[in-house]
């Protein structure tokens, strides 16, 4: 088995061996880039790694000793050599990029004699032991595991004792004395002195590498972002090129375009003299990469001209890594740039313009749930104009926050707990803070740029953040932090403006955000390449308007009982459920009917043409009834029944099992006036919009948790006697239909006869969730985190549809309804309408819409495009 492979023996296209790092470099080299030479230990060897309870494998070992051998001859350089040696860096590589979430180690192979060659080799000793220092920090921190503490209050203590500001200004003599103080430090902790064999230490790294695969920071990002485990990381050793040998020296991060707004601008930062790690690490503040122009011409128009290069050779925005080694420029790795969902929408469209890619190419490369995060709100104009202006940093992420300020991540996790909003304050964050950031609202840091940690990371979750404020002055120890003499403590409230960078004080509302011309025009070729319909769930005219601004083509499931907890008609309800006989029902249905008509009327007169599916009243009627003292003392005084008499009634109607009890259809069965005054409700409703209106009103009534054929019959019976009805009545006639909804198992196993007498059905895939699974909707929340822990289900079968098991019943159901009904129209309204992955299988069956909530509706669009292009 080949576990090691040279840079030039991969390819781009193997990222699940070589890791994206790894891959990417091969094909770097490939299309002639500048890159150091090195090799690539692969994904596979990490996982025998961990087969083998951790031990390195000794073929893998002897394959990277063999790759080292030619990687020097290579180089003319020997690791460990005292004329010519040979520095690495060893960094990870997973196949799915987790940007600062495992280890890298750099200027490995040094010890104690290679620094003498390499300062006289270089004629600069300051360098050799700036270098030295930082491996030696760099190594006990990853390898050994001592914190980076005990090294950065020596560093600091000599700063200090030197006077000095900047970390330049310290001579090699004062570097000497920080390796000889960093050494005591390694003694101190691990009882032995600092490994002084390179190979050794190449052999620690790489296991310290494949180690932190599996530590808690990585393992918590992949479960945010769904990465599975058995990946592994591959490992790349690479010489070393140095950014740090003075002022002709500069290492760098950039963008092929902006990240946060997609412009078509090379974006990034860069730092004269000095390593990979200070950018990005947002101690210094970097210069921004268009002034690389004023340091040295050549090099930047090289930069220029390749970085094009690799975007076109990539066919999308790049993350690109450089260093200058005295004037000579070197590539260290590139890879698909992270980016906001506008930035996404943006590039993804200029690229069908500029003719890089197809648009169908750049429908696929959107992330569906990244849409949504498109559709959250930014301040309010007017309420920003009042608000307390108090500092500005850099528009890192956009969005907009607000929250009480916390400076730990078990602050934000608490506050979450406690249902408070946060905003998450640091110096600057690191990989540790992760659960912090995912759990606050937004992230303010005082320090760092826009390619810092808080940056990339709170970009690529979507989240707000401001990062690099230099007028606010953070104590995390003391809880404050300070903008001019004003002090802000825990729990205090502040908002963010991530478009902007500006801060204020207090809490301010937000609006929704105006989409821009790119994202009209990907959502219509979305439009034309997909077949399913999607239509939203919606009970009140507001939802169903917002829904149509979203690109809703029809109301797919407007649950009905969300009318009746109105408070002007709650108590009518109450009437109609407590009712003793069938005339003192009919008297609250009486007064119902009018209020349902107008409900109707309103969303009709919203929805006009598209279609609307209304559901008859689907839960027990209990929910409607109040369960605690005092309030059904109060009900008791209103009404005038005797308290008692009508806690008896509610027992009465109390049930142990709601959710299998009396609701759906089986209300209709029992109490049918009910369903018959919403039924007429609903006519006259519609045949009011069509003669207020020039719409062609489309009805479409909805049986709700039918099992049995009979059911769907008789209620099937009722909503057409209802319709002849009211059409005598009025004189007129208008066409509607009557379907049903698949929520309940024996439904799905019968759907052929249920066909015959429907018009159309619409999978409930919430309650057949529920049902198939025999979890209840209401409690699974509670064992549901373990279930997802231990595997037994991937995801959250409420979220994303567990095809294996209610995806089969959902085919018996289709196969069997077509086959009754070829034409029979099949949609669903559960909640998996709105989940790209479950979308995906809706098409495969064929299915004609889906319905879902309306800031869903266009992750919904994408997502059936996206089906229909996989
Ligand atoms: C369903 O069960 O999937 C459904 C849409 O109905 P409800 O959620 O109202 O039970
Ligand atoms: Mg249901």
């Amino acid at each position: 088995m080949k576990y090691v492979y040279a840079f030039d023996e991969g390819r781009g296209n193997m990222k699940n061996l070589l890791g994206g790092k790894g891959a990417n470099l091969a094909e770097m080299k490939k299309i002639g880039l500048p890159v150091p030479e090195g090799f690539t230990i692969t994904t596979e060897a990490c996982n025998l790694y961990y087969d083998e309870n951790e031990k390195m494998n000794d073929d893998v070992i002897s394959q990277i000793e063999q790759s080292l051998a030619a990687l020097e001859k290579k180089t003319g350089k020997i690791l460990g050599g005292i004329n010519s040696p040979l520095l690495v860096s060893v960094r990870s590589g997973a196949a799915i990029s987790m940007p600062g979430m495992m280890d890298t180690v750099l200027n490995l192979g040094m010890n104690d004699i290679t620094v003498q060659t390499i300062a006289k080799l270089s004629n600069d000793e300051r360098f050799a032991m700036d270098s030295y220092r930082r491996f030696i920090q760099m190594f006990s921190d990853v390898v050994l595991g001592i914190e980076k503490y005990n090294f950065d209050l020596i560093f600091d203590d000599v700063k200090e004792e030197k006077g000095v500001q900047e970390d330049t200004a310290l001579s090699a003599d004062d570097l000497k004395n920080i390796i000889e103080r960093y050494k005591q430090v390694v003694f101190k902790h691990m009882n032995k002195p600092f490994p002084q064999d390179p190979k050794e230490q190449l052999m620690m790294a790489v296991e310290a590498v494949f180690s932190s695969w599996n530590n808690p920071r990585a393992k918590i990002y992949r479960q945010v972002n769904e990465i599975p485990d058995e990946l592994g990381t591959a490992v790349n050793i690479q010489e070393m090129v140095f950014g740090n040998r003075g002022q002709s020296s500069g290492t760098g991060v950039a963008f092929t375009r902006n990240p946060s707004t997609g412009e078509k601008a090379l974006f990034g930062e860069f730092l004269m003299n000095a390593q990979g790690e200070d950018v990005v690490a947002g101690i210094r503040t970097p210069l921004p990469v268009s002034s690389l122009k004023e340091q040295n011409e050549t090099v930047y128009n090289e930069f220029i001209q390749t970085v094009d290069k690799l975007e076109k050779h990539y066919k999308d925005m790049q993350d690109i890594e450089f260093t200058i080694e005295q004037g000579k420029l070197f590539f260290l790795q590139t890879r698909t740039g992270k980016r906001t969902a506008t930035a996404a929408i943006k590039v993804a469209v200029d690229m069908v313009e500029e003719g890089l890619i197809t648009k169908e190419e750049a429908i696929l490369r959107i992330n569906p749930e990244e849409i949504e995060k498109l559709l959250h709100p930014t301040f309010d104009a007017n309420a920003l104009k009042g608000a307390k202006f108090l500092a500005k940093g850099l528009p890192a992420s956009p969005g907009a926050a607000s929250g009480k300020v916390y400076f730990y991540s078990e602050d934000i996790v608490k506050a979450k707990e406690r249902g408070e909003k946060s905003v998450l304050i640091r110096m600057e964050t690191s990989p540790e803070d992760i659960e912090g950031m995912i759990n606050a609202e937004g992230i303010l840091t005082a320090r760092g740029g826009m390619t810092s940690h808080a940056a990339v990371v709170a970009r690529g979750m979507g989240k707000c953040c401001v990062a690099g404020c230099h007028d606010i002055k953070v104590y995390e120890n003391e809880k404050y932090f300070t903008v001019g003499d004003k002090k802000f403590y825990e729990g205090d409230e502040i908002s963010l403006d991530g478009n902007t960078g500006d801060i204020y004080e207090g809490l301010i509302p937000a609006t929704k955000v105006e989409f821009s011309g790119h994202f009209g025009k990907l959502m219509q070729w979305v439009d034309e390449l997909r077949t399913m319909q999607v239509r939203t769930n919606a009970d009140t005219p507001q939802d169903a308007k917002t829904a149509v601004e979203f690109g809703a083509e029809g109301i797919g499931l407007c649950r009905t009982e969300h009318m009746f907890f109105e408070e002007d008609r709650i108590p009518i309800v109450r009437r109609m459920i407590l009712a003793r006989n069938i005339d003192d029902r009919r008297k609250a249905l009486n007064q119902l009917l009018p209020i349902q008509r107008e409900d109707f009327y309103k969303m009709y007169l919203e929805m006009g043409d598209r279609p609307m599916t209304v559901r008859l009243l689907d839960p027990p009627l209990h929910e409607f009834l109040p369960h605690e003292d005092k309030d059904i003392q109060a009900l008791s005084d209103d009404f005038g029944i005797d308290c008692d008499v009508l806690k008896a009634h509610i027992g009465e109607l109390s049930e142990h099992n709601p959710m299998l009890g009396h609701r759906g259809c089986r209300l209709g069965i029992t109490y049918p006036e009910i369903y018959e005054m919403q039924c007429r409700a609903i006519f006259e409703a519609a045949i009011k919009a069509t003669k207020d209106t020039k719409y062609t009103i489309d009805v479409e009534i909805m049986i709700p948790l039918v099992g049995n054929k009979i059911e769907l019959d008789l209620m099937r019976k009722l909503a057409e006697d209802t319709a002849t009805k009211v059409f005598e009545e009025n004189q007129t006639t208008i066409s509607f239909k009557v379907g049903t909804m698949i929520e309940v198992p024996r439904a799905a196993l019968t759907a052929d006869s249920i066909a015959e007498n429907a018009d159309f059905f619409s999978f409930g895939t919430n309650d057949l969730t529920q049902m198939t699974l025999g979890f209840s909707r209401d409690d699974a929340g509670k064992f549901l985190p373990i279930y997802k822990e231990k595997e037994i289900y991937e995801r959250d079968p409420f979220q994303t549809l567990d095809q294996t098991g209610v995806g089969a019943l959902i085919e018996i159901a289709v196969t069997k309804a077509r086959k009754q009904k070829q034409h029979l129209k099949i949609g669903i309204c559960g909640e998996h309408g709105g989940d790209p992955r479950s979308i995906e299988f809706f098409a495969k069956q064929g299915f004609d819409y889906i319905s879902c909530s309306p800031y869903r509706v266009p992750v919904a669009r994408l997502a059936a495009a996206q089906a229909n292009l996989k």
